[in-house]
C-alpha cells in the first residue's frame, strides 16, 4: 500500500458527514491493508507515528514546514510564506505547489520509517536534517499526499478519528459488522495502543485480542467514577463502602521497571519528565516491576498545604521543572495497585490490592497510601464527606471493597461525591466546544461570542450538543478561546458531530471545558440523548468555571450516558448537610 492509497481515503474520508459511511471507509482501507503495514497506517490516520503514550514527536514547526515545502518545490520561502497567508493552511500550499507524481509514491512503511527519522533526529544539525528529509519525502509525493503529510507534521489532520471509530472499523473490516467491538475495546483498555491491536488482529485473530494483557510500560486505561446524588443513595446501591479523600490533582498511573519509571496521565500521555520526584521516588521502592494508579497534587512546604488543580497543573509545562520541583514538590495518593513482580492484580478485590499499599510504598514519603475509611452508615458518610470539603478537598470517592479493577470503564465500583454548594451537592460536567457564533456588543472585539459545546456519546463515538455558552469567562478567557479556537476552524460540521444548530463556525472537537450549570432540562434545541424524534436534553444557565483541556481529551468528556443519570438524580438531590 502506498501513502497515496491512504492519502485517497483520507480525502474520502473528510468529504463524509456520516460517522457510518466514516467507519465503512475505515474498514475498506483497513481490509486493503497487509499485516506488516497495519500498524503505521493505524498510527498516521490519526496524526501519529507510534502510540499516543509514547513521547515521540516529529517536532515541525510552521517555519520548518515551509522552507521544507521550498526545498521541495524549489520555491523560494517568500513565495511559500504568500500562498500561506491566502490560503491559511499549509497543507494546501503544499497540495498546490507539489512536484510529484502518484507513479513515484513511497510505500506506506517507506513514509513512515522516513517520518521516524525525523522524530528521531534532535541536537546541533537536527533541523536541517528534519528539513531535508521532509523535503525529499514531499518531493516524492503527489499533491494530495503532499496535502495530508503537512496536515499530519503539524498535528492538524482534519480527521477526527476517535479510538471507538478505529476499533469499529477493525470489526467491521474482518467480520462485516461491529461484534468484535467489545474484544477489541477490552484490549485497547489494557494496552491503550490501537496499532498493536490492529496487528495482532490481522495476524493471530481474536485469541490474539484476548491474549494481549497488561504490560508494564504501557498505560492500562483508568477505571473512572460514577455520580450519585447524596450519601444516602451511595449506601443505598453499594451497601459497605471505602471513603477516600477526593484529591483535586492530576490523575497519575506510575510505570516501574527495574531503573525505568514512567508516569503516564489519565489520558494516557508521558508525563515523566514533568514529574522528576515522583519517577525518583519510585525508582526506590523494592519491588521490581509495579504498576500504581494515584492522584499527583502539589504541596506548599511553606504554607503546609496542597495546591489547587491550576497550581498542580502548571507543572506539566516543560521549562523549568528544577525549580518548580524545589518550590512546589508534587506528592502521590496513591489509591491503587495494579500489577507486581509479574502479576496482574487488576482481577483481585479492591480491599485485597490496597492491603498491599502499605508494604508497596513501605514508606515512601513522596508516594502514600491514599487514607481510607470503611462505612455502611449515610451519616457517617454525609460527616466525611462535610470533614473533607472543610479541608479545602473536593469530596470524596466511594469504593466498593470487593470490586475488581475495570480499565477504561465508568461504573458504580467507585462513585464520586462533591463539594456542596448552598447545601446542594453540585457537579461540573466536561464539555467539548464544537463552533461558536459571531459576538454583538463587547465581545466582537475577541471575534466571538457564545459557544456551542457538547457531550461525548461513547456508544456512538460522536458528540452532541448540549448547550451554548455565553458567561463564566474573563476578557482574557475570551482571548484565550478565541486564539485556540482559531486552530480549529473547519468549514463544515466533523462527521462525528451531531446539532441541529449550525454555528457561524465550526470547530475540530478538541478543546474541553469545565461548566456548571443550574439544571439539567429535556429540550428540542439539543441532540445530547436525543432518541429518533424524542427530545434531547439541553444545560440551564451554563458558565465556564475553567480549561481542562491538557488534563482531558474530547472522548474523556461527560457522556451523554452521565448525563441522563444526572438528569434522572436531579429530582432527588436533596442533601442533609
Ligand atoms: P472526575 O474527574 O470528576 O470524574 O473524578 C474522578 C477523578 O478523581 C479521578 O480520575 C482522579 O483523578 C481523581 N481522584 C482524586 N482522588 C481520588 C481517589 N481517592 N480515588 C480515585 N480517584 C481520585
Amino acid at each position: 500500500m502506498t501513502f497515496a492509497d491512504v492519502a485517497a481515503y483520507l480525502d474520502r474520508m473528510e468529504g463524509t458527514r456520516s460517522r457510518n459511511e466514516l467507519v465503512k471507509t475505515l474498514a475498506e482501507l483497513y481490509t486493503r491493508t497487509s499485516p506488516d503495514e497495519i500498524q503505521p497506517v493505524t498510527y498516521l490516520i490519526q496524526g501519529r507515528l507510534v502510540p499516543f503514550f509514547e513521547p515521540v514527536e516529529m517536532g515541525m514547526g510552521e517555519k520548518l514546514v515551509m522552507a521544507s515545502i521550498a526545498q521541495a518545490s524549489g520555491r523560494p520561502v517568500a513565495e511559500v510564506n504568500e500562498l500561506f497567508n491566502t490560503l491559511g493552511d499549509l497543507g494546501l500550499v503544499a497540495e498546490k505547489l507539489s512536484t510529484g507524481s502518484p507513479a513515484k509514491t513511497p510505500s506506506i512503511a517507506d513514509a513512515h520509517s522516513r517520518l521516524m527519522e525525523i522524530a528521531a533526529s534532535a541536537g546541533p544539525g537536527s533541523v536541517e536534517k528534519k528539513r531535508t528529509v521532509f523535503a525529499s519525502l514531499l518531493h516524492d509525493l503527489d499533491a494530495r499526499s503532499a496535502k495530508h503529510l503537512v496536515r499530519m507534521a503539524l498535528g492538524r489532520l482534519r480527521l477526527g478519528l476517535g479510538d471507538p471509530t478505529v476499533l469499529e472499523a477493525l470489526s467491521f473490516a474482518k467480520k462485516g459488522d461491529r461484534s468484535l467491538r467489545p474484544s477489541l475495546e477490552a484490549a485497547y483498555n489494557r494496552t491503550s495502543d490501537l496499532g498493536l491491536i490492529a496487528k495482532t488482529f490481522w495476524t493471530e485473530g481474536e485469541k490474539g485480542i484476548a491474549a494481549l494483557k497488561i504490560t508494564v510500560g504501557r498505560p492500562i486505561r483508568p477505571q473512572l467514577a460514577e455520580r450519585l446524588p447524596n450519601p444516602e443513595a451511595v449506601i443505598n446501591k453499594l451497601g459497605a463502602v471505602v471513603v477516600q479523600p477526593k484529591y483535586d490533582g492530576i490523575r497519575v498511573q506510575i510505570h516501574k521497571n527495574g531503573a525505568n519509571v514512567r508516569v503516564f496521565s489519565r489520558n494516557l500521555e508521558d508525563f515523566s519528565l514533568m514529574f522528576v520526584e515522583l519517577v525518583a521516588a519510585a525508582k526506590k521502592l523494592k519491588d521490581r516491576t509495579l504498576i500504581l494508579d494515584g492522584e499527583a497534587i502539589g504541596y506548599n512546604p511553606e504554607s503546609e498545604e496542597y495546591v489547587m488543580f491550576q497550581q498542580t497543573a502548571s507543572r506539566r509545562r516543560q521549562h523549568g521543572i528544577e525549580e518548580a520541583a524545589a518550590s512546589l514538590p508534587l506528592v502521590a495518593f496513591v489509591f491503587d495497585v495494579l500489577y507486581r513482580n509479574g502479576k496482574d492484580l487488576t482481577p483481585l478485590p479492591y480491599g485485597e490490592r490496597y492491603a498491599l499499599l502499605g508494604e508497596v510504598l513501605g514508606g515512601s514519603t513522596v508516594l502514600t497510601p491514599a487514607p481510607l475509611t470503611t462505612t455502611s452508615s449515610a451519616e457517617e458518610l454525609t460527616k466525611t464527606l462535610l470533614d473533607n470539603i472543610s479541608k479545602g478537598l473536593e469530596g470524596v470517592v466511594v469504593k466498593r471493597m470487593d470490586s475488581p479493577y475495570q480499565a477504561g470503564a465508568r461504573n458504580f465500583n467507585w462513585v464520586k461525591l462533591k463539594r456542596t454548594t448552598s447545601g446542594q451537592l453540585n457537579d461540573t460536567v466536561d464539555l467539548v466546544l464544537l463552533g461558536y457564533y459571531f459576538g454583538k456588543g463587547k465581545r466582537t472585539s475577541f471575534g466571538l461570542g457564545a459557544l456551542l459545546a457538547g457531550v461525548y456519546d461513547a456508544e456512538h463515538d460522536r458528540f452532541d450538543t448540549i448547550t451554548k455558552i455565553g458567561t463564566g469567562l474573563s476578557d482574557a478567557g475570551w482571548r484565550e478561546i478565541h486564539q485556540r479556537a482559531d486552530k480549529l476552524q473547519v468549514k463544515e460540521k466533523p462527521a462525528r458531530v451531531r446539532s441541529l444548530l449550525t454555528p457561524d463556525v465550526w470547530l475540530k472537537p478538541e478543546v474541553v471545558v469545565e461548566v456548571l450549570a443550574d439544571e439539567i432540562t429535556p429540550g428540542t434545541n439539543h441532540t445530547a440523548g436525543k432518541v429518533g424524534d424524542g427530545p434531547g436534553y439541553a444545560l440551564r444557565f451554563p458558565r465556564i468555571v475553567s480549561f481542562r483541556a491538557a488534563d482531558k481529551r474530547p472522548e474523556d468528556a461527560t457522556t451523554v450516558k452521565e448525563i441522563v443519570e444526572m438528569f434522572q438524580q436531579q429530582g432527588r438531590r436533596k442533601v442533609s448537610p
